[in-house]
């Protein structure tokens, strides 16, 4: 009946509920599969009792058995105070979680994607990042259940690639923000705003001279999307984010002025191992993809604000408390 049958994994997430919309939008036949460890059932309440769309709660460091024809691996908590929680089963998410899904792909022969990530260059000595650079990462930090389960599980898609003949897709994706971040994950974008939003103090890591680069997450599913649909031998990796780049003091300061804040600029400690600078290199995916980012810092922030402010206003638990 449809055309095109899809796995979403970290489908309740930021990132998959925004893909599994857009599937859904599409025609897919979608499964999410989800732990609902840091997603959350309301991100995809809406999709629910679409004849197109189903939700399974399930961790992917247990084998799956579903029919498919593509497999999108999302499923990971991605910000430090999610990741940081149980560093043990984070890794085990991204190295058990790949295993599973790329078995589960060898049996479909489905092409498969991987969400992996700008942490595999650690804290760069190379600026921006291009897909040759190989990253500095400590392998034994506080950040490293994330960064190097990440670069684990991109060796094993290349193995069983190389080896399995699979068709992978391997994408590293740079900061993205937008509507249904979680609240409270400790991410700048989303604590900024929450705090501009409650008249509280902004807080700044370090001298917030720091930079980051921020996609919007519309621009960035419409990359993954384009990625998946291209037929060929495209392994990637390929680097998707949005070149601009801001310090977060700039991040502040726009925050405060689209929200009209009273908030003030306060400092905090510097956390271990926090890459002074990140942009990513997207020559590859524009020429592959003919693909770039079009929404404005500006323009994805006031929505995502909007986003926040709604929630504010609901009294959704995880914002009010
Ligand atoms: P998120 O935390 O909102 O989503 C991750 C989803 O995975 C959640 O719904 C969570 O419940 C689910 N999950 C976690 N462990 C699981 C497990 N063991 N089994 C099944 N489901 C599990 O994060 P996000 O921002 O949407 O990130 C999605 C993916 O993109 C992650 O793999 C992340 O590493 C990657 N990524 C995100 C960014 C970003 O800026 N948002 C940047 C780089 C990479
Ligand atoms: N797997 C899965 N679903 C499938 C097929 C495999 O979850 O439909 C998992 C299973 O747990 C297996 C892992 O993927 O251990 C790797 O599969 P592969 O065939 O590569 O290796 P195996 O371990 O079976 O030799
Ligand atoms: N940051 C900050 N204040 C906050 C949260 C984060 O100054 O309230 C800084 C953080 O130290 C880092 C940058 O913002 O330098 C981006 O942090 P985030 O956790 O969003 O992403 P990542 O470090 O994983 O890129």
């Amino acid at each position: 009946m449809f055309e095109r049958r899809v796995l979403v994994t970290g489908g309740s997430g930021f990132l998959g509920s925004h893909l599994c919309d857009r599937l859904v939008a599409r025609g897919d036949d979608v499964v999410s599969a989800d732990n609902l460890f840091t997603g959350r059932k309301r991100n995809v309440a809406h999709l629910i009792g679409k004849p197109n769309f189903e939700f399974l709660r399930h961790d992917v460091t247990f084998p799956l058995y579903v029919e498919v024809d593509q497999i999108y691996n999302l499923a990971c908590p991605a910000s430090p105070v999610h990741y940081q929680h149980d560093p043990v089963q984070t890794t085990k998410t991204s190295v058990h979680g790949a295993i599973n899904m790329l078995g589960l792909a060898k049996r479909l022969r489905a092409r498969i994607f991987q969400a992996s990530t700008s942490e595999v260059y650690g804290d760069p000595d190379v600026h921006p990042q291009p897909e040759e650079y190989w990253g500095r990462v400590n392998p034994i930090g506080i950040r490293s259940c994330y960064d190097e389960g990440k670069r684990c599980a991109e060796t094993l898609f290349f193995d069983y690639y190389r080896q399995h003949k699979l068709d992978i897709r391997v994408a590293r994706i740079f900061n993205t923000y937008g509507p249904r971040m979680h609240p409270n994950d400790g991410r700048v974008v989303s604590n900024f705003i929450v705090q501009a939003l409650k008249g509280q103090d902004i807080t700044l890591y370090g001298d917030g001279l720091q930079t980051r680069s921020f996609c919007y997450v519309d621009d960035l599913i419409d990359a993954f999307i384009a990625f998946m649909d291209k037929d060929g031998d495209l392994p990637g990796p390929i680097n998707l984010g949005n070149p601009v780049e801001f310090t977060m003091v700039q991040l502040a300061e726009t925050v405060i002025e689209l929200t009209g804040a009273k908030s003030k600029l306060v400092y905090r400690p510097l956390p271990s191992d926090d890459p002074k600078q990140r942009q990513p290199n997207i020559e590859k995916a524009k020429e592959l993809l003919g693909w770039q980012p079009k929404v404005p810092l500006r323009d994805g922030l006031t929505k995502t604000i909007a986003y926040f402010d709604g929630l504010l206003k609901e009294g959704d638990p995880l914002i009010v408390g």
